[in-house]
């Protein structure tokens, strides 16, 4: 038997080195290092059915309360578009079907940049 874990947050990230350190930091501050789940896949929330099915697997098993998106600018999976239109977008998405499994879900959506990282 396991016992029942909970985790404050659900946190989703791109896999690219470049942010980590950046993000890792964001984490620390918001005292989330160690007591959040993490899911790094290419383009964050991009990838829209891989990463939800993913996410939906946190909520399930250990309930976050918190949900973190990190986007980031100059991201190889998105190729041409790397709005932050289009980043706002499916992240939003993203977000917005989370919330509908989990209505009080509190999320917050981000994009690191390479001066930092700021609301999405
Ligand atoms: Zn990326």
């Amino acid at each position: 038997m396991s016992i029942k874990h909970k985790a404050q947050a659900l946190a989703i990230t791109c896999i690219d080195f470049r942010f980590c350190k950046m993000i890792e930091e964001d984490l620390a501050k918001r005292h989330l290092n160690g007591n959040c789940d993490r899911v790094a896949w290419p383009g964050t929330s991009k990838d829209y059915d891989n990463v939800l099915q993913t996410a939906k697997l946190s909520l399930k098993l250990h309930n976050p309360d918190e949900l973190y998106i990190y986007e980031h600018e100059d991201c190889g999976a998105y190729g041409q578009d790397n709005s932050e239109k289009t980043h706002r977008q499916n992240a939003t998405k993203l977000a917005n079907s989370l919330q509908e499994i989990r209505p009080t879900l509190e999320v917050t959506t981000l994009i690191a940049t390479f001066k930092g990282i700021k609301p999405l």
